[in-house]
């Protein structure tokens, strides 16, 4: 069993990108910028925009924080995105999910031009994934691509059982991994799949997008299948500081055993999306 270390992944390609910023920056062009937009005080969410700022300044990107508090009204996040789309200075920018329930999040992402929408979440570029043409992959599925790539774990002809169907993960993940070139046969579950067990069972490749702790057990799991767990539910637990951790959808320690390839939570996917987010705004930079 391999254990894939999506940190020691992404650190590759954050030196990779870093290479490139270099570059651009020795021909007298602008660092990409990137903006993230803040709603109120969600710890997830505080956590995650803090390791994105932290990210750009490693890679060397100029990037801004605008926050909000909880009871900013929909328009001024909008009339935010507005001003956003339209300011020369900035290549892409992301507005944190999930937004106060007042807040119409539909509305927001297809307000943000699908030029800097670097989360890819616009439906505009759903829509040029499933066409087969350029566009910002949301970023969990690309980090996920950019795993199997970089461990060589074998895609083509094989039959990958993606558990969950959300327009961030299993959605666009299911035709990145049938598209040419990743060739996959994919099968996508959800909460009203029948036989799920049994379905799971014969997969190559399995990632699990639920937000269930645990929910892939060893007696659902080929003998020598790849796992992608990309599930990150906070749990109560006394041996962290914080009170809680990390666990993902796969019962691990059960599972690990049975498997040719595994992702820790943490420290498998999670580090890999924020770098997709990295490799988004790279581009709409260079597209500047
Ligand atoms: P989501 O929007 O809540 O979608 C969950 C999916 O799981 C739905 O399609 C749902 O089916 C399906 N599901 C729920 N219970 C099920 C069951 N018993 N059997 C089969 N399918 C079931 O979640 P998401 O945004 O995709 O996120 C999923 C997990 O990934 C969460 O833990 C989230 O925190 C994590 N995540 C991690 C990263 C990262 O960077 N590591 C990024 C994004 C998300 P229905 O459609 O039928 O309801």
């Amino acid at each position: 069993m391999t254990l894939i270390d999506g940190k020691k992944t992404s650190a590759e390609i954050k030196a990779e990108i870093a290479e490139q910023v270099k570059q651009m920056l020795a021909e007298g062009k602008k660092a990409p910028h990137l903006v993230a937009v803040l709603v109120g005080h969600d710890g997830g969410s505080e956590t995650y925009v803090a390791h994105k700022i932290k990210s750009c300044e490693e890679v060397g990107f100029k990037s801004t924080l605008i926050r909000f508090e909880d009871n900013v009204t929909e328009q001024e996040i909008l009339n935010t995105v507005d001003k956003l789309n339209n300011d020369p200075d900035v290549d892409g920018f992301i507005v944190q999910l999930p937004l106060p329930k007042h807040i119409n999040e539909q509305k927001i992402i297809e307000a943000v031009s699908p030029n800097k929408d670097v989360d890819g979440f616009h439906p505009v570029n759903l829509g040029r994934l499933v066409a087969g043409l350029d566009t910002f992959v949301s970023a969990t599925p690309s980090g996920i691509v950019d795993l199997l790539k970089r461990y060589k774990i074998e895609t083509a002809g094989k039959h990958c059982v993606i558990i969950g169907r959300s327009n961030i993960v299993g959605r666009p993940l299911s035709i990145l991994m049938s598209q040419k070139g990743i060739d996959a046969t994919v099968t996508v579950c959800h909460s009203r799949t029948e036989n799920l067990k049994e379905i799971v069972r014969t997969a190559d490749i399995i990632v699990a997008a639920i937000g269930k702790p645990g929910f892939v057990t060893a007696d659902m799991v080929k003998e020598g299948a790849a796992i992608i767990d990309v599930g990150t539910t906070r749990v109560a637990s006394t041996e962290t500081k914080s009170g809680w951790k990390l666990k993902g959808d796969v019962d691990f320690d059960n599972v690990a055993p049975k498997c040719s390839f595994i992702t820790p939570v943490p420290g498998g996917v999670g580090p890999m999306t924020i770098c997709s987010l990295l490799k988004n705004t790279l581009k709409a930079g260079k597209m500047r």
